[in-house]
């Protein structure tokens, strides 16, 4: 067969509902309705062979208007070329131009050999173990509000089958507050399920880090991510953290590409690697497993979606599939636009009894878009064919 050249990539902007979710502070918001943002990306070639991805947010969408035309005339087959280059390019936001693209040409790949994307990977595994990941606490009645709220969710996700359970604290959390919350989880379910905490950088001080990671140490939890204001970026820190403390630390979802977050752990400051297909793409992501496991540890995907499924799938040293953001209330992930046609959702449901979601197993991604709803929905974006592609003035394309 002969080699797919891409003709035309296009870019969609959407909006959609979100409704009982506040999605600038992840907090269950009942009768609440946001309007969500979405990016859609198609990316076809001269054989009729096409790539697509979509997901919430605009993250991506600026840097698309830069690697979109850019890719037109080029190999569809050829990610590691298509990536380099972009590396070369786009230097230190290289990882966030990246993402989009790799993950439609993955699919484009997938859609080429019949093959889901992670068969052509290496296929590992079909079942993902998931761990239930909460919102942040609220104020609500009948919401995460307390530290026994969370406690009572964490023994709802137990029966359920989830065999891990992280606590996003309040945005405002108090060491007071999180040392209740940490112990009052700890105490109703821990040994019977791997416990994490996330306080998403909300303490202010690095005491305030470190007295929360003791009481994660007497609970004896998984891992402890990214609890203060530094937002994730000091290795010193972390290195002094990790010298103060026994629990281990999940850091680097907020350090983007492939040396810096290695630098991490080589400087100390991380127990576990962290990454996002949204950054990096699936060739970034598989690049950070290899080098986890050449490290001896292991790799956490952030947040869940179809190219997190299939990236997990090829990978072995990673323990849970983030199922993100749960709330006792809310079934489905309330933040994510509705864009499959295909039978695939994330939610608190969606486990089985053994608290695992399965890979997809169709080509690519494995998911059907809903490009009706998309379309109809759309706000923007962009077409672009070979004669819009854009030439960058220093370096080119790699030959
Ligand atoms: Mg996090």
């Amino acid at each position: 067969m002969s080699k797919p050249i891409i003709t035309c990539t296009e870019v969609h902007e959407f909006e959609y509902e979100i409704r009982d979710h506040n999605p600038v502070d992840f907090i269950y918001e009942p009768g609440s309705v946001y309007i969500g943002r979405g990016t859609a990306l198609r990316i076809h070639t001269d054989i009729g062979v096409s790539g697509e991805y979509v997901t919430r947010g605009l993250a991506g969408a600026p840097m698309l208007s830069t690697t979109a035309p850019w890719v037109v005339g080029l190999n569809a087959l050829e990610r590691e070329k298509i990536y380099q280059s972009l590396k070369l390019w786009l230097k230190g936001r290289a990882w966030q131009g990246i993402g989009l693209i790799d993950i439609a040409l993955w699919d484009l790949a997938g859609k080429y050999y019949d093959a889901p994307i992670y068969e052509l990977l290496g296929g590992y595994r079909k079942k993902l173990p998931c761990y239930a990941s909460t919102h942040v606490g609220d104020y609500i009645k009948g919401g995460l509000n307390s530290p026994e709220a969370f406690a009572d969710f964490a023994e709802q996700c137990l029966k359920m089958g989830y065999p891990a359970f992280k606590i996003h604290e309040w945005r405002d959390v108090t060491p007071k507050q999180g040392i209740a919350t940490i112990h009052a989880v700890g105490k109703r379910v821990g040994g019977k399920m791997d416990l994490m905490s996330d306080p998403a950088n909300s303490y202010n001080t690095f005491a305030d880090a470190v007295k929360v990671g003791r009481a994660c140490d007497e609970e004896g939890f998984f891992w402890y991510e990214d609890p203060y204001m530094d937002c994730g970026h000091s290795q010193f820190a972390h290195r002094k953290l990790r010298q103060l403390i026994k629990t281990p630390l999940l850091l680097t979802e907020h350090v983007t590409s492939l040396e810096p977050k290695v630098d991490f752990v080589l400087a100390d400051a991380t127990d576990f690697l962290r990454g996002d297909p949204n950054d990096g793409g699936i060739t970034g992501i598989m690049k950070l497993a290899g080098a986890a496991e050449a490290l001896g540890i292991d790799l956490e995907l952030h947040a869940a979606g179809p190219a997190h499924r299939q990236c997990m799938a090829a990978i072995r040293n990673s323990n849970y599939y983030e199922m993100f953001p749960v709330h006792p209330k809310l079934k489905t992930l309330s933040y994510s636009p509705p864009v499959y046609k295909s039978n695939y959702w994330d939610g608190l449901d969606a486990i089985d009894k053994d608290g695992c979601v399965t890979v997809p197993e169709g080509p690519g991604l494995g998911v059907e878009y809903d490009w009706d709803f998309i379309m109809k929905h759309r706000t923007g974006g962009a077409e672009y064919k070979e004669g819009s592609a854009i030439k960058n003035p220093r370096f080119g394309r790699i030959k």
